[in-house]
């Protein structure tokens, strides 16, 4: 039997039979399909240019897609069967980037949806890189320390046949860390028998990593946000805030948002919420969570469901947790004036409609949470010239790369009239279909 977790423990009888030859069928269908939300925004986008129809095809599909079942020692002794992937889903501009998640809800969907939204980052960003994703179905919380090593290093082992400095680098994403991503590095070093550090980035800048990592997704959803905020006529100093989700890059979002002089009104993470009119201190809740507590026990502050967090009437949302927040079921309650979305995919086409109709101003995942996938670029660049820049350089440069691409996202609104993500769709797989023709079709 293969449970909710995705393992099937050894000698399960399905062990050799069809769960071995296929991948599972997605249990999400319709709206809350990422893979199909994904395609469905990129077939509107594609509708204002004029690709040929072989581009546009092959552009709907992950160029190829690596599915792995992999035994893992258990602390008891006991062994457990993970699945995992690798997708990438084009590799025209370069080697493919793209994060690792480990999450109880992955699927193969997933991965692919992902996979094609880093293709479009990194084609707006203009970095020399494809798109890949990769996933394990795992709840990391669940494993100890060991076990997670042990998992790891028998995935990256598993995917390295894709894996490499010139080929394919991993990322941290939901459920992986620095630590994660040593490991990796480690594993991979191991088996080339010398360090390979630009083999991933994200990594602990004591073997590699960039300054400036970590809170770069973070940084560049609350930069993107002041600048959203400048266009929209708001000053920031006055801009209220509600920040969904409270990972990585929410809580280092809430923080710089906070620094920058806005009030943040209301945080929530998957367990629960809460709100103060007054304003909340990010970085106390940060501490608060550090310590032990959880978000929604922060003391002086109410208690606020997510659902009403995403409905609170405030300047800007940012919805830093998972994909499809914001569906047709709640879009239209939606009160804030602009969205930065600091997940991948967060938004629905089916919300996409409702909000452009109510003119909200968003941010699209590909613009808005692109610094982390920016410094990993700079982290990749400094481990090949094996160079390293100083956090202010690293900052600056993220600045200018995230600057230029918000400008050319909101002039390609302008010329297309369309709303922002469809601009910055267009512009990006415009670039790649660009960089397609001018290789040329091999053979
Ligand atoms: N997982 C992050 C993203 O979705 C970062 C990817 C990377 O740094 O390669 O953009």
């Amino acid at each position: 039997m293969v449970d909710e977790h995705g393992i099937v423990p050894i000698g399960s009888s399905e062990g050799s039979g069809s769960f071995f030859r296929s991948p599972l069928p997605d249990r999400k269908q319709g709206e809350d399909n990422a893979y199909a939300n994904a395609l469905a925004q990129f077939e509107k986008a594609v509708s204002h240019l004029n690709l040929k129809r072989g581009v546009v095809e092959t552009l709907r599909h992950p160029k190829r897609e690596l599915s792995v079942t992999f035994p893992v020692l258990m602390d008891n002794q006991e062994v457990r069967v993970f699945r995992g992937y690798r997708v990438h889903h084009s590799a025209v501009k370069g080697p493919t980037k793209g994060g690792i998640r480990y999450s109880k809800e992955v699927t193969l969907d997933e991965v692919r949806a992902l996979a094609m939204l880093m293709t479009w980052k990194c084609a707006l960003m203009n970095i020399p890189y494809g798109g890949a994703k990769g996933g394990v179905v795992v709840d990391p919380k669940e494993l100890s320390t060991r076990e997670l090593e042990r998992l790891t290093r028998r995935y990256a082992t598993e995917i390295s046949v894709l894996m490499g400095p010139e080929s394919d680098i991993p990322a941290p994403d939901m459920g992986t860390n620095p630590q994660v991503m040593a490991w990796i590095m480690d594993t991979y070093s191991m088996h080339r028998g010398f360090s390979v550090p630009a083999v991933v980035t994200g990594k602990p800048v004591e073997i590699g990593g960039s300054l400036g990592r970590t809170e770069a997704t973070g940084r560049g959803v609350a930069e993107t946000m002041r600048e959203a905020l400048r266009i929209r006529g708001i000053d920031p100093e006055k801009a209220t805030v509600a920040v969904q989700g409270f990972g990585n890059v929410g809580s280092v979002a809430a923080r710089i948002a906070y620094e920058m002089g806005a009030k943040v009104v209301a945080i929530t993470c998957s367990k629960g919420g809460i709100f103060n009119g007054n304003g909340l201190d990010p970085q106390a809740v940060i501490r608060h969570v550090e310590e032990g507590g959880c978000v929604y026990n922060f003391p002086n502050a109410d208690g606020i469901s997510n659902e009403e967090l995403l409905t609170l009437d405030c300047d800007v949302l940012i919805v830093a947790a998972l994909e499809n927040q914001i569906t047709s079921r709640n879009a239209d309650k939606i009160r804030a004036k602009i969205i930065a979305e600091g997940a991948n995919g967060p938004t629905t086409p089916e919300a996409d409609e409702i909000l452009n109709a109510k003119g909200i101003f968003i941010i699209p995942d590909i613009l808005c949470n692109s610094g982390g996938v920016t410094v990993s670029y700079l982290e990749w660049v400094q481990d090949l010239q094996s160079f390293f820049w100083p956090v202010e350089e690293i900052n600056l440069k993220l600045q200018a790369l995230l600057m230029k691409a918000f400008e050319s996202v909101m002039e390609c609104a302008r010329i297309y009239n369309v709303p922002n993500r469809e601009a910055a769709q267009i512009l990006a797989i415009q670039r790649i279909a660009d960089a397609m023709m001018i290789r040329g079709i091999y053979p």
